[in-house]
């Protein structure tokens, strides 16, 4: 099983103390924002401990496959309304792709992004031109889109958006997705037809395009287009489904990564990694 969560990257041990942290969880899967995740100020990676951080990876087995760079939410390739907003989406996208290579690693995560009130197709539109520039200068690190639920202007709630930015981007093989299962069931996949949703996503993207699966419980019923996500067991997926997912043979070579949310602000992923390692679920979280 590759299991990993989202971890910090914070001073004084930055991409060394990310492997640390994900390590101390028994995971062996990480992933990182370069920065905040939602603003642009971003520490020069020669701060970041690289070396030493590949050294600790190498030593306990994880390949550079599992470790994944999520994008700042605030880029919006979508946004057709104010040319410098994405302007600024292109180049910072282009910064972290950067990033993503200098720390090692060859999956960036993309949130596809929101037409804000100029209808799908244009938006659609408008995150190939994004992702045309951002990739111009770029011929190794992948963008995996990620399945969205549908809040708001999202795009990417639906398979064939992704397949649709996939089929008119200039380099469509460094086009990838990352599913979320909180997001997918907000979106009103029914998800607990997992097979036939795999079929479902196959025939539309294929399945060699997946390079990453966020695994969250969902806060929500399905189909709510809310996007809250939930601790396992804890939201309307439950565990049982969960721990199929990071079980399921047909995808034991893809990384699963935890987004749960804090309980009494620590992180959940020591717990939930060791309950989805020994397929048993504990109910640990106190409700009052
Ligand atoms: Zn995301």
């Amino acid at each position: 099983m590759i299991i990993g969560c989202h971890v910090s990257l914070s001073a004084p041990d930055y991409y060394l103390g990310s492997v640390k942290e994900a390590l101390s969880y028994d995971a062996n899967a990480l992933m990182i924002y370069t920065g905040a995740p939602q603003n642009t100020f971003r520490k020069n990676t020669s701060d970041f401990k690289i070396e030493e951080a590949k050294r600790l990876l190498t030593e306990a087995s994880i390949p550079s496959s599992s470790v994944i760079v999520h994008a700042p939410y605030i880029i919006n390739l979508a946004n057709t309304t104010k040319p410098e907003t994405f302007e600024l989406a292109v180049d910072f996208l282009k910064q972290e792709i950067d990033r993503t290579r200098q720390i090692g690693a060859k999956v960036i995560v993309l949130h596809p992004g929101s037409h804000v009130n100029a209808g799908e197709e244009i938006g659609l539109d408008r995150i190939v031109e994004g992702l045309n520039m951002a990739l111009a200068d770029n011929d190794d690190v992948e963008i995996a889109l990620e399945t969205m639920s549908g809040k708001g202007s999202e795009l990417g709630y639906r398979f064939e958006h992704l397949a649709y930015i996939k089929s008119k981007v200039v380099k469509p093989h460094l086009i990838k997705v990352c599913m979320d299962t909180c997001h997918m069931s907000d979106a009103g996949y029914d998800v607990f037809q997992f097979d036939k949703l795999l079929d479902e996503f196959d025939n539309v993207i294929g399945l060699e395009n997946l390079r990453v699966i966020h695994l969250n419980d969902s806060k929500n019923e399905p189909g709510a287009k809310k996007d809250r996500h939930a601790n396992l067991g804890y939201g309307r997926l439950g565990f049982d489904f969960l721990y199929l997912v990071t079980s399921h043979p047909r995808l034991s070579s893809i990384p699963k990564i935890l987004e749960t949310p804090f309980v009494n602000e620590l992180p959940p992923y020591g717990i939930e990694i060791e309950m989805l390692r020994s397929g048993n679920y504990i109910d640990w979280i106190s409700q009052e």
